[in-house]
């Protein structure tokens, strides 16, 4: 096959030295999209060549994330493949074999230069502000001499013989981007300490891996030019290069911790759908052609996705926006799915057991469906959820006075007139409350008392929930009713205990 033909092979290529963060998430994803669209391959290869800094902890929570958001590798740790191995730790024979040939070949050289040497060389630089490259006293050293001082042991790095001419590639985002020579020096390739440096090694995996897009973070633009004298050296075809936008905060500041989460773990943690946020990271610097839809499923997105719809310009992360689509996904998505997601965190406000000790019993699981179909429409993400719903589950009158709006509602004059009459009657009451029977309550109060409108709702609602906003009467007070029949680990209270222990906190002071 003609290699135009070949189906595309991309790779996100992570260093296991931290959590997965917003912008290796959407560059994953953008590979992965574009492997899916184009029917390529998608290969994961972990970049652990920095050994102090990487640990296999974070290797084992990048991919778990990765699996989470549903990005799924054809070659890479764990799948394998052809190129095996995918750690770059695993590799470094490769890299040296590769070594000697540059050496053998003159397309490198050694440099026996010190540290201290380069640091004055630098510093000379700097003074006389000419830009701080290697002056390449190395450069014509011998082969004789230099083979000589290598076999008497004296250390050495390896340094490309940078091309005398501008170094120039393309880029899917940006179009045709060139580097002069003199701005690239000849760049280290092996440390002295034997360890071959990042650009040497991503090119080399890229080569042999045979990838044929780089798509990656624009931190990276920078190295591509001695990148692209890599791939010269050996005589290589270069990749296309598609360099992503940098994500900036609402202040347009580099995304970082300083603007809250920023992990996927942590978007994970707060009960953000991955759906939600793979539609989220997707649209951060990419839309789909000639609208401005935002929701796209999954296969939507797969189907859409062009490399060439990327834009150059920085992405403003907008939690927003996110909230909005996780909103949708989270009423999109199967209530059973949300119910026991939703339940961890119910069992971590203590409100529920947890589920994983015993299997809930049924009762409890379609009492918790609806009581999360209470809350659920105005949460932004899952974690919200228990301090909503606080109130069927702690009810504590003493605060509903202490909030000045309820205070005020419960000043006015009928206030005490409609209290009272809906105390009265569910005294009177036997058995458990339901809608029609509150329904039929309320209308007889309205004449009685001649208050309607907020003046009648709002402080029964204030006796039973303790606040003066929140869910439909009809949909609650079932499960205010239901839950107390329950056996949870914290007792729900019924309409009749709420509106006796009201009363109670009223006449006690409470006002
Ligand atoms: N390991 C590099 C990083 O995590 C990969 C850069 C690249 O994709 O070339 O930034």
């Amino acid at each position: 096959m003609p290699p135009s033909l070949q189906p595309p092979r991309v790779r996100f290529a992570p260093s296991p030295t931290g959590f997965l963060h917003v912008g290796n998430a959407r560059t994953a994803l953008y590979n992965w999209l574009f492997a899916r669209h184009t029917g390529g391959a998608f290969l994961l290869r972990i970049e652990d060549t920095d050994l102090d800094r990487s640990e296999v902890r974070h290797e084992k929570q990048l991919m778990e994330d990765l699996l989470w958001l549903g990005i799924d590798w054809d070659e890479g740790p764990g799948v394998e493949g052809p190129h095996a191995p995918y750690r770059q730790s695993e590799r470094l024979g490769i890299y040296r074999e590769h070594t000697d040939r540059l050496l053998a070949e003159g397309k490198a050289y050694r440099c026996f230069c010190t540290t201290e040497q380069l640091e004055e060389e630098r510093r000379e630089a700097a003074a006389a502000h000419k830009p701080q490259v290697y002056s390449g006293r190395c450069r014509n050293l011998s082969d004789a001499d230099s083979a000589a001082r290598a076999s008497r042991g004296e250390p050495f790095a390896v340094r490309l013989r940078i091309p005398d001419h501008p170094l120039r590639f393309h880029d899917i985002v940006r179009g045709v981007v060139e580097f002069p020579n003199e701005t690239v020096s000849d760049p280290i390739l092996v440390r002295s300490s034997g360890m071959p440096v990042y650009n040497y090694v991503v090119t080399l995996d890229d080569a042999l891996m045979e990838i044929t897009h780089v798509i990656r973070g624009d931190d990276h633009i920078s190295n591509t030019p001695k990148q692209v004298a890599i791939y010269e050296a050996f005589g290589w075809k270069p990749p296309e290069f598609a360099h992503l936008s940098t994500i900036l905060g609402s202040d347009r500041e580099r995304l970082s911790k300083r603007h809250g989460a920023t992990s996927v773990a942590s978007f994970r943690e707060m009960g953000i759908l991955p759906e939600a946020l793979v539609n989220y990271l997707a649209l951060l610097g990419w839309g789909a052609e000639g609208g401005t839809r935002e929701l796209f499923s999954r296969e939507e997105l797969v189907k859409e996705f062009r490399l060439e719809r990327v834009t150059a310009s920085p992405a403003i992360f907008d939690w927003e926006k996110l909230h909005w689509l996780n909103r949708h996904y989270l009423k999109a998505a199967d209530p059973e799915r949300i119910a026991e997601l939703a339940w961890s965190y119910f069992a971590a406000a203590g409100f529920l057991a947890p589920r994983d000790e015993a299997s809930p019993a049924a009762a409890v699981d379609a009492w918790f469906g609806r009581l999360l179909a209470l809350f659920l429409p105005s949460a932004n993400q899952l974690d919200e959820l228990p301090a909503k719903a606080a109130f069927v589950f702690r009810f504590d009158p003493a605060t509903a006075h202490a909030n000045d709006e309820n205070a005020a509602l419960l000043a006015t004059e009928s206030a005490p007139k409609v209290l009272a009459a809906f105390a009265a009657r569910v005294a009177a009451h036997a058995g458990s409350v339901n809608p029609e029977q509150f329904k039929t309550w309320m209308n007889e109060i309205k004449v009685e008392t001649g208050a309607k409108g907020k003046d009648l709702f709002h402080p029964v609602r204030i006796a039973i929930t303790g606040s003066h906003s929140g869910p439909e009467f009809d949909k609650l007070i079932p499960v205010l009713e239901d839950g107390s029949q329950l056996e949870l680990p914290v007792h729900v209270l019924g309409v009749r205990e709420r509106i006796e222990q009201f009363m109670g906190s009223v006449m006690g002071g409470g006002q």
